[in-house]
C-alpha cells in the first residue's frame, strides 16, 4: 500500500444530516475524511471534499480526533428532535487500515451503545469489523453490518481496488459476524464480473444480499463513473457482458437460484433502514 498522509484534524460537527441516495436516514457518520483504499470507482473522489485537495485521492487520511466527544454531545440532541438513524460511512471506509491504531470508529461505536440510535447502518469493506462484535451484540436490532464484496474473484478486486482487502477476509468477516446473531448483508456494490459460483458462495454467509451498479448507484445515473474511465479498467471480454446497465438483471437471476426474493435488493432499497 503506498504512504499516506495522516493528519489529526478538529471536526466542528461529526453527525451530517443525510441527503440524496441516504434520504431514508437522519444523519451520516463518518469519523475520516479520505480512504486509504482509494477504489478507483469510487464516487467521492468526485465531490468537493476530494476535488479541492492537493493530494489524490487514496493517499491522505485526516482523523477526526474530537469525534467522539462531539458525538456525545449531537446524538444527546439530535435525538430530543426525533428518530436518529446513522448511516456510517458515507465518504470512508469506517475501518480503513489507521482504525487499528487509532480505534475512532470503536470509540464512535462505544457512545452509540451507550446512547443508542434508532437505528446504526454501518458499511465497510474491511475485515477488522469483526473486532467490534461485542459491541455489535449490544446494539441487536438497531444495527445491519453491510460488507461489501463486489465480485467472488479477487483477481477482479485487484483490477478495480487493488489497496483494497482481498475478498477471502470479506468472506469470512460476513460468515463469523452472521454466525454470531448480528444482522448483515452482502453489498455487491459497485457489481464487478464474477463467477457463476457467487451466490453458491454467498449462501450461508448471509441471509440478504444487495446489488448495485455503477448506473443506479453512483448518484448520477452513471455519469460521475463515466468520467473516472471505469470502462477502461474492464478487461475486453468483460465490457460489454458487465458494464452493462441490464447486467445486474443476470446477477439477480444467479442469485435467485439461491436466495429468496426477500433476501434480494436492488441499489438503494439495500441501503435503507430495514422496516
Ligand atoms: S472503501 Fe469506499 S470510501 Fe473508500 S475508496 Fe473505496 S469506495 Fe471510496
Amino acid at each position: 500500500m503506498r504512504e499516506k498522509t495522516i493528519l489529526h484534524k478538529q471536526a466542528r460537527t461529526i453527525l451530517t444530516k443525510a441527503s440524496g441516495f441516504l434520504q431514508g436516514y437522519s444523519h451520516t457518520l463518518n469519523p475520516y475524511v479520505g480512504c486509504a483504499y482509494g477504489c478507483s470507482y469510487c464516487y467521492v473522489r468526485k465531490m468537493p471534499i476530494a476535488l479541492f485537495r492537493e493530494q489524490s485521492w487514496g493517499d491522505y487520511v485526516d482523523v477526526k480526533a474530537n469525534a467522539k466527544s462531539l458525538l456525545i454531545k449531537e446524538l444527546r440532541r439530535e435525538k430530543q428532535k426525533g428518530p436518529v438513524t446513522v448511516f456510517m460511512s458515507s465518504s470512508t471506509d469506517p475501518y480503513q487500515p489507521i482504525e487499528y491504531k487509532e480505534e475512532l470508529t470503536r470509540n464512535l461505536l462505544e457512545a452509540l451503545t451507550e446512547d443508542p440510535p434508532d437505528f446504526l447502518f454501518i458499511q465497510t469493506r474491511s475485515p477488522m469489523v469483526t473486532r467490534d462484535l461485542d459491541l455489535f451484540q449490544k446494539l441487536k436490532d438497531r444495527l445491519l453490518v453491510s460488507i461489501t464484496i463486489e465480485t467472488d474473484e479477487d483477481s477482479i478486486r485487484k483490477q478495480f481496488s487493488p489497496q483494497a482487502p482481498a475478498i477471502r477476509g470479506r468472506l469470512r468477516a460476513l460468515k463469523e459476524l452472521h454466525a454470531n446473531g448480528i444482522q448483515t448483508q452482502a453489498a455487491i456494490a459497485p457489481l464487478l464480473p464474477s463467477s457463476p459460483n457467487f451466490p453458491k458462495i454467498l449462501r450461508d454467509h448471509t441471509n440478504r444480499i444487495t446489488i448495485d451498479d455503477f448506473f443506479m448507484g453512483d448518484g448520477s445515473g452513471g455519469k460521475r463513473t463515466k468520467q473516472l474511465n471505469i470502462q477502461n479498467k474492464y478487461e475486453p471480454e468483460h465490457v460489454y457482458h458487465w458494464y452493462d446497465e441490464n447486467a445486474y438483471k443476470k446477477l439477480l437471476r444467479r442469485f435467485q437460484q439461491e436466495f429468496r426474493d426477500k433476501e434480494l435488493f436492488i441499489s438503494q432499497q439495500g441501503f435503507l433502514p430495514p422496516t
